[in-house]
């Protein structure tokens, strides 16, 4: 991997290059990792004072998903971790009886785990993970349905079937057959969030596009849309268990 020193340190990047680009273009992502393309004659000159040119916007993006990621929840399952219900934080308590099932409830601020006792540490994470993601795709139907009706009460659109998924990249998509997707993990974001995105998909209905029409559809319920979608943009990557 070829590396450049800026700012007193040496910053590896990836370089690619392509026979179809025609310019050079930069990416920095959650890793870290810089990549560049670039047109195939472009010489090591060059590249290097794109680079340069650009130091100041890497250094920031290198700055911004460092933040990002330490943000992310890096859960164990242990008693005592944090995790989030709409936005409000609740304590992980793991007991372990002789039982033969394991066991999830939601008691004020805690999801109290029962485990049978014989269970590896692998085994356990895996159980309590599979656990936490089932708790939370009923929620995320049970508030998705109501936050539906509340709002289609005004929009009065009609829409097919309700579809909680496992979505790595998006947060709620709407298929031609007016069926509504969403993903289960944004019952872990605030209501206002999961208001917002329950307005866009059911406006999808109406408005297939991102279009002025569509966008204006969505602020007659959701005045500050511009608002909680910068939330999402900026916060989406922490709503993992
Ligand atoms: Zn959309």
């Amino acid at each position: 991997m070829p590396y450049l020193e800026l700012h007193d340190s040496n910053i590896a990047y990836k370089l690619k290059r392509s026979r179809k680009a025609k310019t050079i273009t930069l990416k920095v992502n959650i890793r870290g990792d810089i990549e560049l393309v670039a047109p195939s004659c472009t010489s090591i000159k060059i590249i290097e004072m794109f680079i340069r040119t650009n130091q100041n916007w890497i250094i920031k993006q290198l700055e911004h998903f460092k933040k990002i990621s330490k943000a992310i929840p890096q859960h164990q399952y242990k008693t005592g971790e944090l995790f989030s219900y709409l936005g409000k934080p609740y304590e992980l308590v793991v007991n372990e009886v002789k039982i033969k099932q394991i066991h999830l409830e939601q008691q004020g601020n805690n999801f109290l785990i029962t485990l049978p006792l014989d269970l590896s540490t692998n085994d356990k994470s895996k159980n309590i993970k599979n656990l936490l993601e089932k708790w939370y795709r009923n929620r995320a139907r049970e508030v998705i349905i109501k936050r539906l009706d509340y709002y289609n009460k005004y929009y009065k659109l009609s829409y097919n079937k309700i579809f909680i998924k496992n979505q790595k990249t998006r947060w709620g998509s709407c298929s031609t057959l007016k069926n509504l997707n969403f993903n289960w993990r944004i019952i872990m974001a605030p209501l206002p969030i999961v208001d917002y995105i329950v307005v866009h998909e059911l406006c999808h209905i109406k408005e297939q596009n991102h279009s002025t029409a569509f966008w204006s559809l969505v602020e007659q319920q959701i005045p500050d849309y511009k608002k909680r979608k910068a939330w999402l943009k900026n916060n989406g990557m922490t709503l993992v268990i």
